[in-house]
């Protein structure tokens, strides 16, 4: 039998039964792995901590037949962020984080750049908010692959340079001739609603783009963003997500929720 260390980001975790617990977890060298933890359930468990998302880990690992899967046999927590658990806000937002990573991260597919970019975002901000939010999640759908350039209507390939239109809960980029002649012969669209994305945002999206820097997000580019392209950027990024995974979305709009309560102080 073969004993692996890998690092981790603890993401969620499932009951199986009694003390058995799954753990989903972002390692650094072998992607998203769904890892056996036994005996979680117990009170002196070592692996307690590892229910709250974002803990970061070193694990001894090895593959079992019999369970069919990865049995975590050890831990060693390295850092737990309270910082960011002591804040309401952020809290939840890394809650957030840790369902949209297991909602859009391939189960095995390495990518250590990608983790290494998360735990220097992670580290290097004080706290989380929906701007923060935000552009975690455009850096992140744009790293892994999710978005589009926005160049060219995916229609019939004319550039869009002005600006763009996108139905509701689609993903298509469209131009002004296509999103109307679709709008016109399509009886499901007709109902959806139409976005407009203006040469503005496309800048903006752009600059984001170019940063490619997890680490500095909150910072530069993000004071940038007034509420009219916080709100366009939220409803483009919203139509990704919902087509990853709709519980994903809900639980985004269930964390915007919070946040607005806890801002008005209810
Ligand atoms: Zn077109």
């Amino acid at each position: 039998m073969s004993y692996y260390k890998i690092v981790f980001f603890s993401l969620t975790a499932e009951k199986i039964q009694d003390t058995k617990y799954f753990i989903n977890v972002f390692s650094r060298t072998n992607g998203k792995l769904k890892l056996i933890a036994n005996g979680l359930g117990k009170p002196k468990s070592r692996f307690t901590k590892l229910q709250l998302p974002f803990i970061l880990a070193k694990g001894m690992i090895y593959n079992s037949r019999e369970q069919s899967g990865f049995i975590l046999t050890d831990i060693d927590i390295i850092n737990t962020f309270e910082y960011l658990r002591s804040d309401f806000v952020s809290l939840n937002s890394l809650s957030y984080f840790a369902i949209f990573l297991n909602y859009v991260l391939a189960e095995r597919l390495k990518n250590t750049a990608f983790f290494d970019k998360t735990l220097e975002f992670i580290k290097n901000n004080a706290i989380l908010n929906l701007k923060t939010i935000l552009s975690y999640e455009m850096l992140t759908l744009d790293e892994l692959g999710y978005l589009p350039k926005l160049e060219t209507c995916q229609n019939c390939k004319s550039a869009v340079p002005d600006g763009f239109y996108m139905f509701n809960f689609d993903t298509e980029i469209l131009c002004k001739n296509c999103a109307e002649i679709i709008k016109k012969n399509n009886v499901e669209q007709t109902k959806k609603k139409t976005n407009y994305f203006d040469g503005e945002f496309i800048q903006f999206y752009k600059e984001l783009q170019a940063k490619k820097n997890l680490k500095n997000c909150c910072e530069l580019d993000i004071e940038k963003l007034n509420n009219i392209l916080l709100k366009k950027l939220e409803n483009y990024l919203n139509n990704f997500i919902i087509n990853i995974h709709k519980k994903c979305y809900d639980d985004y709009i269930a964390l915007k929720k919070i946040i607005r309560a806890y801002k008005n102080g209810d």
